[in-house]
C-alpha cells in the first residue's frame, strides 16, 4: 500500500535520466570552475597592470632618472591615476561580490526618477560639456514612482551616462524616462557615439569584457562598470538591453516593473 506507492521502481530509462542529470551537474560545475580560474587570472592580470606602473614610475623618481621638471611632473600624474584606477578597481570587484553573494542591503523605498536624475544633472552635464557632446534629458510627465533604492538608482545612471560620453566623440547623449502603461517604466540612455561591434554585443556586461581596451583604460575605465549595472537593475526586479550600431551609436533599455502606481495623485492599483 503506502510503501509500494513511494518506493519507485527505477526502470532504464529512469537510469538513463539519473545518468543524464549527473553528468549536467558535473558539466555545470566544470563551467563554474572555470569561470571561476577565469575571473581570478583576469583579477590578477588587471591588478599586475597598475602595479607595474606604479613600481615603474616610483622608480624613476626615487633615483632621479629623469631630464626634466616637466617629465617628473608627467610621472606624477601616471602614479596618481593609476592609484586612482587601482582604489577604483578595488571598490568594484567589491561591490560586486557582496552583490554575488547576494550580502548587498538595498534601501528600498518609493522614488520618484525625476529627483534621482536631479541628484546627478549637474555632474552629468558638465561632463558632457567638457567632452563638447549636449546631454539631454526627458520624462514623460505621467511617469510614477518606483520602488527601489534612490542612491543605486543614481549609479545606475551615472555609469550609464559617463559610458556614453566616454565612448562619444560628437553628437547627443540622452535620457529619456517613458511610462509605459501601465505596468512599466521604460529608462532609455542612447548615444550618437562610436557603437558596439556585433560580436561583442553579448558580452559586454561580462565582467572585465572591453570593446577597445585602450580606451577605456585611457579613462580609468576598470571592464567592471557594466556588470555592476546589470545587478543593480536586476536585484531591483527590472531588467536591461543593449542595442548598437558600429559607428552610429548605442542604446540601453532599462525596463522597471510598476507594481503599485502610488504618488504623481495615482491611485494604488
Ligand atoms: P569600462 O570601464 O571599460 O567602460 P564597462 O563595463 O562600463 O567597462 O563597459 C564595458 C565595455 O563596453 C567598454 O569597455 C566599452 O568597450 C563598451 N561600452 C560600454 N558602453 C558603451 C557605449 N555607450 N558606447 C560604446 N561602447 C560602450
Amino acid at each position: 500500500g503506502d510503501l509500494d506507492a513511494r518506493v519507485k521502481v527505477v526502470t532504464g530509462d529512469e537510469t538513463g535520466s539519473l545518468a543524464q542529470a549527473i553528468n549536467d551537474l558535473a558539466a555545470d560545475l566544470k563551467v563554474y570552475r572555470d569561470t571561476r580560474r577565469e575571473f581570478l587570472a583576469n583579477i590578477s592580470h588587471e591588478l599586475r597592470t597598475p602595479m607595474t606602473y606604479l613600481e615603474g614610475y616610483t622608480k624613476i623618481l626615487k633615483e632621479n632618472l629623469y631630464q626634466s621638471e616637466a617629465e617628473k611632473e608627467q610621472y606624477l600624474d601616471i602614479i596618481q591615476q593609476e592609484s586612482v584606477r587601482l582604489n577604483h578597481l578595488i571598490n568594484d570587484l567589491f561591490e560586486l561580490s557582496k552583490m554575488e553573494e547576494g550580502k548587498f542591503s538595498l534601501n528600498q523605498e518609493w522614488i520618484d526618477l525625476r529627483e534621482v536624475v536631479e541628484n546627478i544633472h549637474h555632474k552629468v552635464s558638465l561632463k558632457a560639456k567638457e567632452k563638447g557632446v549636449i546631454f539631454a534629458f526627458t520624462i514623460e510627465e505621467d511617469v510614477s514612482l518606483v520602488f527601489g533604492d534612490g542612491l543605486r538608482m543614481e549609479q545606475i545612471f551615472s555609469n550609464l551616462l559617463d559610458n556614453a560620453i566616454r565612448y562619444t566623440d560628437q553628437g547627443i547623449i540622452s535620457l529619456n524616462i517613458k511610462s509605459l502603461q501601465p505596468y512599466e517604466i521604460l529608462i532609455e540612455i542612447i548615444d550618437t557615439g562610436n557603437g558596439i561591434p556585433k560580436e561583442d554585443l553579448s558580452y559586454i556586461f561580462e565582467r572585465f569584457y572591453r570593446v577597445e581596451k585602450s580606451r577605456s583604460r585611457e579613462h580609468g575605465g576598470t571592464g567592471l562598470g557594466l556588470a555592476i549595472v546589470k545587478q543593480l537593475v536586476e536585484i531591483q526586479g527590472g531588467t536591461i538591453q543593449v542595442f548598437s550600431e558600429l559607428g552610429k551609436g548605442t542604446r540601453f533599455e532599462i525596463r522597471f516593473p510598476v507594481t503599485s502606481k502610488k504618488g504623481n495623485g495615482g491611485e494604488e492599483l
